[in-house]
């Protein structure tokens, strides 16, 4: 793909291109190409001089379609809600191939994970967007009695959205949603790294939206950073926490609020007091789901010994019913995304002692469903997330050693319990601390969007998913609106001061649990 920001082609409509319907909004010039100006002068087909900066005309282009309040109202917005729906029911079966392509997603779990549960945010972004926008009322002190006091959501103005490759779709339309609904110009920059996606999102999405208040800007590392000088008034970032860190560093240049979508080892608590089959159907289920890429996995099992003893034939029986005896034949598996991944995953199948699994096949970026036992808190695979279908059990001898072992690290996205006992699920609840929890299973929390989804600590900050996501991208102005005359009785408040004027106001100003209606 030639160009470094994308939505029509170098001054050449998509229609033109590729045959498909024409754009319902004006397509304006693309700009730049995809990677740094090359000093001799080409850059990916496009001349561009060195130094030249390739987003400056996008952004300009996005800042002056927020500054002339083109994206506020809210006919505007459900436009853009609509056109996203329109993407995704239209070009279903392109998406479905790409994530096939990238990551031999099945059309089960693309359909799921992928494209279902961002038409969900959209739904409910449409439902809701009137009432989400409406000003808040809230309550007053005696000293306000007269004026009207609200909170505004009101958009930041340009948003840049950064998104991984493992869901390279809803993690960049989820996003989208939310800001859009807010009112903000957007750039989405996608995962270089899922390819195939990357180009569905560049080449079909702008068509469906506003392109003077949207564009995909495309590119890795090195043009991220690049696209990072630049001031933007919000930054939403989904990947690694290392990478967290660069785009927390570059946004506080400019002071910009960001919200970090982060990783980390999700620990997952199994009982001695749980049925081992219903138990390892769920834990190997949201281990192997995206071939274990996915931010909320269980990534590793503490459990008693004897639990171990029987949970392992417990998961074996369900990886081979899920998976059938040759799991690389199965077409519900993933494949992982990169070379750089699979082996970094390889790596990782020599820690412990494998009890089930542990096959690989390079050409085909496999990793086998695997088991590991006999696994030390020092070993490589508890050091890092393991991001693939690799789940290591580590031997607690109880519940307060388990809730010891989960506190000495860094705060999880995620964190499941298991157990019979209620009592026990609620106990991991109360003494540890994590983005999300879930009892007894894997990570249907994030399904409801009236949960926020987010990390605390290492695996990230802030949060999204239904309104949260609209609150997210919206600043709360706090507004006071007062009438202009009763200066006698605000008079109070200026020199010469008396005590008896301080107790007055003291009193006026003094927040009281239920508001006045008095006046
Ligand atoms: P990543 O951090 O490598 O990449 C994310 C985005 O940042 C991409 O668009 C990439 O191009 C860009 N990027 C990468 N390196 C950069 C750099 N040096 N400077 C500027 N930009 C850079 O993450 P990934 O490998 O795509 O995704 C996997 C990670 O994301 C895992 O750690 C996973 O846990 C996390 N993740 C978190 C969530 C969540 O919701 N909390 C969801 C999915 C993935």
């Amino acid at each position: 793909m030639p160009s470094h920001v994308t939505g029509s082609g170098r001054g050449l409509h998509p229609t033109q291109r590729t045959g498909a319907p024409a754009a319902p909004y004006p397509v304006p010039v693309a700009e730049a190409s995809r990677g740094l100006p090359d000093p001799a002068g080409g850059s990916g087909g496009l001349s561009c001089p060195p130094r030249m900066d390739p987003f400056v005309d996008t952004l300009q282009r996005l800042r002056e379609a927020f500054v002339s309040g083109r994206t506020r109202p809210a006919e505007f917005r459900a436009a853009q809600l609509k056109g996203l729906s329109r993407f995704l029911q239209e070009n279903k079966q392109l998406l479905q191939e790409a994530l096939a392509q990238d990551l031999h997603k099945s059309a089960f779990e693309a359909e799921l994970s992928e494209i279902s549960i961002s038409q969900n945010e959209i739904n409910l972004a449409l439902r809701n967007l009137r009432a989400w926008m409406k000003d808040e009322k809230v309550s007053k002190n005696l000293a306000t009695q007269l004026d009207s006091a609200f909170i505004r959501k009101e958009p930041f103005g340009l948003v840049l959205i950064l998104s991984p490759w493992n869901y390279p779709l809803n993690l960049s339309l989820g996003p989208l949603v939310g800001s859009l609904a807010a009112g903000n110009c957007v750039v989405l920059k996608p995962s270089e790294i899922s390819k195939s996606t990357e180009k569905v999102l560049a080449e079909v999405l702008p068509r469906y939206l506003d392109q003077s208040c949207f564009a995909v800007v495309l590119g890795g590392p090195q043009e991220t950073g690049r696209l990072l000088e630049h001031k933007f008034d919000y930054i939403f970032f989904t990947g690694n926490p290392q990478v967290g860190k660069i785009i927390m560093t570059a946004a506080a240049k400019h002071l910009t609020p960001i919200t970090l979508e982060l990783g980390g080892k999700n620990p997952c608590y199994i009982d001695d007091n749980c049925d081992p089959q219903t138990v390892a159907n769920r834990v190997a289920f949201f281990r192997c789901f995206n071939a274990g890429q996915t931010c909320v996995a269980p990534d590793y099992v503490l459990c008693s010994p004897e639990m171990q003893a029987r949970l392992v034939p417990a998961l074996q029986n369900a990886i081979t019913r899920f998976y059938g005896d040759d799991p690389q034949s199965s077409p519900n598996l993933g494949r992982i995304i990169s070379q750089k991944h699979f082996q970094r995953l390889r790596g990782l199948l020599s820690c412990g002692r494998v009890v089930i699994g542990g096959q690989s096949d390079e050409s085909d970026l496999y990793i086998a469903p695997t088991v590991l036992v006999d696994v030390q808190e020092t070993d490589p695979v508890m050091q890092e997330e393991i991001f693939g279908p690799i789940l290591p059990i580590v031997n607690v001898r109880s519940l307060g050693q388990a809730i010891d072992f989960i506190n000495r690290r860094e705060k999880p996205l995620a964190l499941y319990a298991f157990s019979n006992n209620s009592q026990v699920v609620k106990r991991v609840l109360a003494q540890t601390s994590s983005g999300g929890f879930c009892g007894n299973d894997g990570f249907m929390h994030l399904t409801l969007a009236s949960l926020p989804f987010g990390g605390v600590g290492s695996s990230g900050m802030g949060n999204y998913h239904g309104k949260f996501s609209f609150d997210t991208f919206s600043h709360h102005r706090a507004c006071l609106l007062r009438p202009p005359g009763l200066e006698k009785i605000y008079a109070i408040r200026y020199p010469p001061h008396t005590p008896r004027n301080l107790r007055v106001l003291l009193m006026a100003l003094e927040t009281r649990s239920c508001s006045c209606t008095l006046l």
